[in-house]
This record gives structure tokens, C-alpha cells and sequence, in this order.
């Protein structure tokens, strides 16, 4: 089976982990903070927070910005669960913003005209978080400017966009945000089995989820009630978790981290040659904004409806026994019967379901082969043509 996606481990990565292995520290050393520094570094933002997943990152994040019982939390229903999960783990309700029609990210429009009605019954968010959907950045500029207007603040869900690039620049430098958020799980762009970030400009923001990230606990003096008893000392002064990154994932991260910009790179060749090869197909290939530079997490193609055409379940079905691993990205989160029992109705978010009747995600990942993709590209052409 060739997978939607997968990781790509060299020998330097394998001995980067085996050497914190053989290491005083399997968990709190040094690789943590090195690793936390080359992404920083990476995206030009002033501080970073590593974590054991982008779902735990969200999490505190929301928790730095003070989400809690009464208020709000808006994303897109194109997402894994765990960008809308973050509000409610805070005790906050969750809506959804429905998605462009050619990006299939949260649509500024839409977020224009649901925020002018929230103002009217004294509803507005207090967070807002947009995907950056398959690696492609959102319209940040404009959600930015919202933001501004209405007061809310702006968690990034980059879990899909390490590496990729918004006006160009990184995404992660929070020119338009409070915090952003990367995961490192296997199919992602660059992993560490389980494992994730926050990065932020903020340094209060990066103190408070410093403190959640593990346990509400501080050795810091400054932080404490009043001095120190003696060295061994510690204050919880705060209620946190235990959210922490291991050595060993660190030391992969950081690894993977040198080879970010090869596998960027590959993915956009990849995604060059998609197009070149889908063009007679009839298929709708993705769409890029001027300003998006995408990190091609994901090569999502939309098939179109006719009497003639197979249904989407039955390409899906022959391309599986074909061998090809494709995938279906998002079930529209307000469709999960968690997010039903709340009240979310089918047809809230018209285009996110449209989107999700014809979406299907092919192989796309940095070890694809050139002939790999070819075979994708032949079994769909079978199926359709
Ligand atoms: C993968 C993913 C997450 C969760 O990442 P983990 O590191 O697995 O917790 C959150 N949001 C989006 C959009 C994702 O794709």
C-alpha cells in the first residue's frame, strides 16, 4: 500500500535518537530546548514551548489566553477534531466558521458576517483559530484585521504548515496571530512519533504555557510566593499537566529539522508534478492563493458529480484495492455525533460539506517516488477515464 502519508527517517536521525539514548537524560535535558530554539529560529518567532502533541499545544495555548466557562472558541469544521476539542477541554463553547470555496480554509466572508451578528447579541469569541489547511496559510491578514476590530485573539492550527510560507514569510513568525501551533505526528512534515509546539511573541503567553506544559510548576524565584526554602526547591502556583516532550522526540525533531527545507521541497515538486499529471483527468486539483506559499501536507483533489462519473465512495474503494492509500480529509467536525448532541445540524456549513461529499486526499509525502506517484496517477486515470 502506498500511504496518504508517511514519515521519512535517514541514519542521522536514527543516531541522533540512539546517541540521547546513551545519554544522562532520556526526558528534561538539553535536546529539548535546542530543538525548541531551531524551530524559534526557523520561523522567527521569540519563543517556543515543545510538547508531547499539537492537541496538548492547543490546549495550553487556550489556557494561556484565559479561554474558560462563558466564552467562545471559532474554527473551521475542516479540521481534525482537536482544533474545536481545545475549547471545550477549557470549559468554553465551540462554533464553526464555514470554509472558501477554493482553499478550503476558514472564509474571512463568512467570519465578517457571523461576527457582525455575535456583536449584535453580545456573543462575539474570544478565540478564534484557523487552520492552515493542507499546509496552505489562511487569509491571516484578514482575520488579523477582524480581530482587531472585534477583540478576539488568534491561535494558528499550523499543524499541517511547518515550512510553509504566507506573504513570504514563515508561517509561525505571528505577524498575525497570539500563538501557533505545529504537530510532529508521522504523517505530518517533519515528526518526532508523537509530538507538537507553540510558538509565540508573546512572553507572558510562553511563561504560562511553560507552567501548564508541566504540572503549574516553577523553579523560576520570580514566579514563587516568596523565597525559595533552598536549592530543591519548586512552587506550584498554577494548575497544569503533564504536556512534556521527551528527550528522544527532541532529538528526532531536531534531526528532521535540518531536513525541513529538502522536504518541503520535494513536496511542492510533488505537488507541481500532481497538477501536470491531473490535467486531463477530470478532477478539480487544489487551488493556491497568491500570497500561500503551502507546505503540501496534504494533495487534496475534488471529484466532480455527473450521472456518468463512478461516486466518490467507489473510486475511494478502487484505489484502496489498488493499493493506494488514500484518505479523506475532515469529516466536517460539526457532523461527529459529539459535536451533533450540541445542537450542529447537517447543512450549518454548507460549503464544508459540499466539500467533504467530493474531497479525497492522494499519497503526498516527502519519500514518494516519482514512480510511486505515477502508479496514483495511472489506477485514477483507470478509474475515471
Ligand atoms: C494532526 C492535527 C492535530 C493534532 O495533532 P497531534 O500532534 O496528533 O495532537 C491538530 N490539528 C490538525 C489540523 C491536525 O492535522
Amino acid at each position: 500500500m502506498i500511504p496518504y502519508g508517511r514519515q521519512d527517517i535517514n541514519l542521522a536521525d536514527i543516531d541522533a535518537v540512539v546517541a540521547v539514548l546513551q545519554s544522562d537524560f532520556l526526558t528534561q535535558g538539553p535536546v529539548v530546548p535546542k530543538f525548541e530554539q531551531a524551530v524559534a529560529e526557523y520561523c522567527g518567532a521569540a519563543h517556543a514551548l515543545a510538547v508531547n502533541s499539537a492537541t496538548s499545544a492547543l490546549h495550553i495555548a487556550c489556557m494561556a489566553l484565559n479561554l474558560g466557562a462563558g466564552d467562545w472558541l471559532w474554527t473551521t469544521p475542516n479540521s481534525f477534531v482537536a482544533s474545536a476539542n481545545c475549547g471545550l477541554y477549557c470549559g468554553a463553547r465551540v462554533d464553526f466558521v464555514d470554509i472558501d470555496p477554493h482553499t478550503y480554509n476558514l472564509c474571512p466572508a463568512r467570519l465578517a458576517e457571523k461576527l457582525e451578528q455575535a456583536e449584535r447579541v453580545g456573543r462575539l469569541p474570544k478565540i478564534v483559530v484557523p487552520v492552515h489547511f493542507s499546509g496552505q496559510p489562511c487569509d491571516m491578514a484578514s482575520i488579523y484585521a477582524l480581530g482587531q476590530r472585534y477583540g478576539f485573539r488568534i491561535i494558528e492550527d499550523a499543524s499541517h504548515a511547518i515550512g510553509g510560507h504566507y506573504q513570504n514569510e514563515p508561517i509561525g513568525n505571528g505577524r498575525y496571530s497570539d500563538i501557533t501551533v505545529f504537530s510532529f505526528h508521522p504523517v505530518k512534515i517533519i515528526t518526532t512519533a508523537e509530538g507538537g509546539m507553540a510558538v509565540t511573541n508573546h512572553a507572558d503567553l510562553a511563561q504560562k504555557m511553560a507552567l501548564y506544559r508541566s504540572h503549574g510548576i516553577t523553579r523560576d524565584s520570580n514566579l514563587m510566593t516568596h523565597a525559595p526554602d533552598g536549592a530543591w526547591y519548586y512552587q506550584q502556583v498554577t494548575l497544569g499537566f503533564n504536556y512534556r516532550m521527551t528527550e528522544l522526540q527532541a532529538a528526532l525533531g531536531l534531526s528532521q529539522m535540518q531536513r525541513l527545507h529538502e522536504f518541503i521541497a520535494r513536496r511542492r515538486a510533488l505537488a507541481a508534478r500532481y497538477h501536470t499529471l491531473l490535467a486531463d483527468v477530470p478532477v478539480m486539483t487544489p487551488w493556491q492563493h497568491p500570497s500561500a506559499n503551502s507546505a503540501w501536507h496534504l494533495y487534496v483533489i475534488r471529484l466532480k458529480h455527473s450521472a456518468q462519473a463512478p461516486s466518490r465512495a467507489a473510486v475511494f474503494d478502487y484505489l484502496r484495492a489498488a493499493g493506494i492509500g488514500v484518505n479523506l480529509h475532515y469529516i466536517p467536525i460539526h457532523t461527529q455525533p459529539y459535536y451533533a448532541a450540541m445542537g450542529f445540524a447537517p447543512g450549518d456549513y454548507p460549503e464544508a460539506e459540499r466539500y467533504y461529499a467530493e474531497a479525497m486526499s492522494l499519497p503526498m509525502f516527502a519519500a514518494l517516488t516519482d514512480v510511486e506517484q505515477n502508479t496514483v496517477v495511472n489506477a485514477l486515470k483507470a478509474v475515471l477515464l
